[in-house]
C-alpha cells in the first residue's frame, strides 16, 4: 500500500523489529547509556520501583533513581542492580539531593544519556519548582508522564522550554488537562497531532491502539496490547521503558514506536500464558523480550 498520502500508520510486528539496535560483541554497560529516573512519593514508591525495574529490563547500562528519602530503603531492596540517590526531602521529589546519605557532588541533568520523570511524583510545590529548575537544564529529549504531565498541564509555560522530541506519555484524561475537551476522536487526532507539532514533542497518548503523534505531524498506532494492561502501573512500566531505549541512543519517535510496541506485546505474552484479568503491572515487566 502506498502510504505516502497519509500521515497515519499502523505499527507491524516486523517493523517494529527493525527499530531494534543489535548488540556489538564488545559492548560495555557504558555503550548502553545512564539513565536517571525521578520517580515516586511517601505512598507512590511503587511506581518508582516499576519504571526502575522496567527500564532495567529494556537494556540501559546504568540507572540512577532519585526518589524522596522515605523510598530509599525500598528501592534499594527491591531494585539492587540501580543506583539510588536519596532526595533531601522525606516525602516528595525537590532534585535536591541528600548530601548525607548520598553522593559527595551532585550530577548534572547533563551527566545522564536520559530522563524520564513524573511516575509517582505528586503535585507537590517543591516537585514543581524541581520541574522548572529542571528542564531548562536538559538538552536531550526526555520523558515526561504522569503527574509531571498533570504539573505542566497546569503551568503551560513550561511546555515551550522542553527540550525538543521529548516523549510525553499521556492517559486520555492527563491529555485532556493538558489540551481540550474533544466531541469525538477525530478532533481529539486533530488536537494531538496540533499539539506534538505546536511543542515539537512526540506524544504518546496511551489506551487501545495508543497513538503516538510525532513532531512532524504523523501518527503512528501501535499494533499490541490488550484491556488486561488497565490496570494501575503499566504506565509507569511504559515510562521505564521509553527511557532506556532514549538512553541506548535510539532516535526518540523511534523509541516511542518500538517501546509501546513492546510494551504492548509483553501484555499480550502475559494474556496468552495467564488470561488477560488479573494481570499486573510486574507480570509485564517480566514479559518483556527485545529479540
Ligand atoms: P496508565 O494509564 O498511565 O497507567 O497507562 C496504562 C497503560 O496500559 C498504557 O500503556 C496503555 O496504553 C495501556 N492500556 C490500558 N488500557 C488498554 C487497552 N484497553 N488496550 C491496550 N492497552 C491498554
Ligand atoms: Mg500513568
Amino acid at each position: 500500500i502506498d502510504q505516502a498520502n497519509t500521515p497515519y500508520f499502523f505499527t507491524q510486528p516486523h517493523e517494529a523489529r527493525l527499530l531494534l539496535h543489535k548488540r556489538d560483541r564488545f559492548a560495555h554497560k557504558g555503550t548502553f547509556g545512564h539513565a536517571l529516573l525521578l520517580v515516586g512519593s511517601y505512598g507512590k514508591i511503587g511506581a518508582a520501583v516499576l519504571s526502575a525495574k522496567a527500564c532495567l529490563r529494556s537494556g540501559v547500562g546504568l540507572l540512577t533513581v532519585q526518589v524522596p528519602r522515605c523510598g530509599y530503603a525500598v528501592l534499594q531492596t527491591a531494585v539492587p542492580e540501580a543506583m539510588c540517590r536519596p532526595d533531601g526531602h522525606q516525602n516528595v521529589l525537590t532534585g535536591v539531593p541528600d548530601h548525607g546519605a548520598g553522593e559527595a557532588h551532585s550530577p548534572s541533568p547533563a551527566d545522564y544519556s536520559a530522563i524520564g520523570i513524573g511516575p509517582g511524583i505528586g503535585k507537590a510545590s517543591e516537585t514543581l519548582a524541581m520541574l522548572r529548575d529542571i528542564i531548562p537544564l536538559v538538552t536531550k529529549p526526555m520523558v515526561i508522564d504522569a503527574d509531571a504531565l498533570n504539573l505542566l498541564s497546569e503551568n503551560q509555560d513550561l511546555l515551550e522550554k522542553l527540550p525538543p522530541n521529548s516523549i510525553l506519555t499521556p492517559h486520555p484524561k492527563e491529555f485532556e488537562r493538558l489540551t481540550q475537551k474533544w466531541d469525538n476522536d477525530y478532533q481529539k487526532l486533530d488536537i494531538l497531532r496540533e499539539f506534538a507539532k505546536k511543542h515539537r514533542v512526540i506524544v504518546v497518548l496511551k489506551g487501545a491502539y495508543s497513538a503516538v503523534a510525532t513532531p512532524g505531524g504523523e501518527v503512528h498506532f501501535n499494533s499490541t496490547g490488550n484491556p488486561g494492561l488497565s490496570t494501575g502501573g503499566t504506565g509507569d512500566v511504559l515510562t521505564g521503558v521509553l527511557t532506556a531505549l532514549l538512553a541506548q541512543g535510539y532516535d526518540p519517535v523511534e523509541a516511542a514506536v518500538l517501546g509501546v510496541f513492546a510494551h504492548g506485546l509483553a501484555g499480550d505474552r502475559v494474556a496468552e500464558q495467564r488470561g488477560p484479568i488479573g494481570m499486573t503491572a510486574s507480570d509485564v515487566i517480566d514479559a518483556l523480550r527485545w529479540d
